[in-house]
C-alpha cells in the first residue's frame, strides 16, 4: 500500500486526501491549524454559524455538486433567492450590469477598429477592455467584478489565467470583444448561478472528515518538504502539497529552490471580512449585494447582503469585504477600526445606520493568489520542473473558486498516483 502524505487540509487537501484514499493508498494529512477547511469556515455570530470565508460556489460548474451528491449532501444544496447585485458609482446605488463576462458586457459599443489579439498572447483584463470599451466600462463595470472575486484591480489580472474561455476564443480569432464574450458565456440558462450549504461550507467539511476520519493531524505544521520524500520525520512515498503558493515557497525553498521560487512569487492579497448581524426587521434593499466602483469614497470593495441574497440566513446578515493587491492597509486595521468602516460604508452607500446584533472580523493574510498577466506561463515553468511523487493543488491554479480547487485537488492526486504505479 502506497503511503501519501496531504500538506493542508483546506478543500483542496481533503478532496485530494479523499481520492487518494478511495484509490487505496494509505493518506496523512497535515494540517499546521487546529481545525480543517482554510478558507472554509464557519462562526458563531449572534447564535447562527455563518461563513466568514467563501460562502458560495457557481453551479456551472460541475465538481461541488458532484461531491456534495456523492457525500450525501445534495439536498442541503441551496439556491440563491433571485436578487441582484447593484452598482455604486458617482455616489448612487445603480442598476444591473446586463450579461457580462466577469463585468465585461456582452453587447456594448466597442471601437470600430478590428481586433488585434495574437494567439497565446496575455494581457490584463483591464488592459484588454480599455482598449476596446474604455475606461469607464472598466472602472464601473469590470473592476468591480474582477476584485470581488480575484482581490486586485482589473489591470493586474491575466485574461488567460482568470477568463481561460475568453482567451480561447480571442486565440480562434473572434472579431470583436463582445463576439468573443458572447461565445465564451455560450447561451443563456434559466437556472441559478450559484449554490451554497444550507449549514454553510461546515456541513461539506463535516462529511469529508467523517470519510478521512483519524487520517488528519491537527496542529501540525509541516516546516520543509525534502525529495525522497521525508516530511516531520516520516518517510513517505509521494505528497501532495495543498497550501497556499507563499507556503509552497517557503516549504520547497531548501530543497527545491527552482519550484520554491517559481510558486512562492506568485502574489496573493490580504483581505478582511466584516460580518455584522442587523436585527432582522432591518429595513436593507431589494439587492443581493452592492458592488463598489473605482474611486468611490467607500473603504469595502463589495457589500454581501446575505440575508437578502439567500432564504436560508437570517435577513439581516451583511457581509462587507475589504483589501486588494497593493491595498492591504486597511486589513491591518484594529477590529473596532474594521467594524466602524463597515458600519459608516453601510450608512453612506444604503443609508442604514442601525445597531448590528452582532460582528464578526475575519482576516485572510495571502487568502487570495493573484493571476498578473503572464500567469499561466508561470504555472506552465512549475509543472515542468515538479519532479515525480510531488504533486502541487490549490487556488494559485486553475481558478481560486472552490469548484476549481476541487479539480485540481482531483488531478493533483491522479497525477501521484500515476508516478506510484
Ligand atoms: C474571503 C474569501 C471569500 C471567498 N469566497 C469564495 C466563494 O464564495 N466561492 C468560492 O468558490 N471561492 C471563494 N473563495 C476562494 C476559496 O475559498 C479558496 O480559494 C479555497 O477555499 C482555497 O482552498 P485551499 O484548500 O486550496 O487552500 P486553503 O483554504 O488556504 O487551505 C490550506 C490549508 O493548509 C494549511 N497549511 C498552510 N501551511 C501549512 C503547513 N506548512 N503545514 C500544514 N498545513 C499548512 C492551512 O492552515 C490551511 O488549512 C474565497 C476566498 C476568500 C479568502
Amino acid at each position: 500500500m502506497s503511503n501519501v502524505a496531504v500538506v493542508g487540509a483546506g478543500i483542496s487537501g481533503l478532496v485530494a486526501a479523499l481520492r487518494l484514499q478511495q484509490a487505496g493508498a494509505r493518506v496523512t494529512v497535515f494540517e499546521s491549524g487546529n481545525r480543517v477547511g482554510g478558507k472554509l469556515r464557519s462562526e458563531t455570530i449572534g447564535g447562527e454559524r455563518l461563513d466568514v470565508g467563501a460562502e458560495a460556489f457557481v453551479r456551472r460548474r460541475p465538481e461541488v455538486l458532484a461531491l456534495a451528491d456523492e457525500l450525501g449532501l445534495a439536498d442541503q444544496v441551496v439556491e440563491p433567492a433571485g436578487r441582484r447585485p447593484a452598482l455604486f458609482a458617482d455616489g448612487a446605488l445603480r442598476g444591473g450590469f446586463g450579461r457580462t463576462l466577469m463585468g465585461i458586457p456582452a453587447a456594448a459599443d466597442e471601437v470600430r477598429i478590428p481586433l488585434r489579439w495574437n494567439p497565446g498572447a496575455d494581457a490584463s483584463i483591464g488592459a484588454l477592455v480599455r482598449s476596446r470599451l474604455g475606461d469607464e466600462v472598466v472602472e464601473r463595470s469590470v473592476d468591480p467584478m474582477v476584485s470581488g472575486v480575484f482581490a486586485a484591480h482589473a489591470d493586474d489580472v491575466s485574461v488567460r489565467a482568470a477568463l481561460p474561455a475568453l482567451a480561447a476564443r480571442l486565440d480562434a480569432g473572434a472579431g470583436t470583444l463582445g463576439e468573443a464574450v458572447r461565445d465564451a458565456l455560450g447561451e443563456p440558462s434559466d437556472g441559478p448561478v450559484f449554490g451554497a450549504f444550507r449549514g454553510g461550507y461546515q456541513q461539506l467539511l463535516d462529511a469529508l472528515v467523517e470519510r478521512l476520519g483519524d487520517r488528519i493531524m491537527l496542529g501540525a505544521p509541516v516546516p520543509e518538504v525534502r525529495p525522497g520524500w521525508s516530511l516531520r520525520g516520516s518517510l513517505f512515498d509521494a505528497v501532495v502539497l495543498a497550501v497556499p503558493a507563499p507556503q509552497v515557497g517557503r516549504l520547497l525553498g531548501l530543497n527545491l529552490p527552482e519550484l520554491g521560487d517559481a510558486v512562492g512569487k506568485i502574489p496573493a492579497a490580504s483581505s478582511a471580512l466584516v460580518t455584522l448581524r442587523l436585527p432582522d426587521a432591518t429595513e436593507l434593499p431589494d439587492l443581493s449585494g452592492v458592488l463598489v466602483a473605482t474611486r468611490e469614497q467607500v473603504s469595502a470593495k463589495a457589500f454581501t447582503l446575505s440575508g437578502r441574497k439567500w432564504d436560508h440566513l437570517p435577513g439581516g446578515t451583511v457581509r462587507l469585504s475589504y483589501g486588494r493587491l497593493g491595498v492591504s492597509r486597511i486589513v491591518d486595521d484594529l477590529d473596532a477600526g474594521l467594524i466602524a468602516a463597515a458600519r459608516e460604508d453601510l450608512s453612506f452607500v444604503l443609508g442604514i445606520d442601525t445597531e448590528p446584533e452582532a460582528v464578526h472580523v475575519q482576516r485572510w493574510y495571502e487568502g487570495i493568489p493573484v493571476y498578473l498577466p503572464g500567469h499561466r506561463a508561470t504555472l506552465d515553468a512549475i509543472e515542468a520542473a515538479t519532479p515525480k511523487g510531488l504533486a502541487l493543488a490549490g487556488a494559485y491554479f486553475d481558478g481560486v473558486g472552490v469548484p476549481a480547487c476541487i479539480a485540481r485537488a482531483e488531478a493533483a492526486a491522479q497525477r501521484v498516483l500515476a508516478d506510484l504505479s
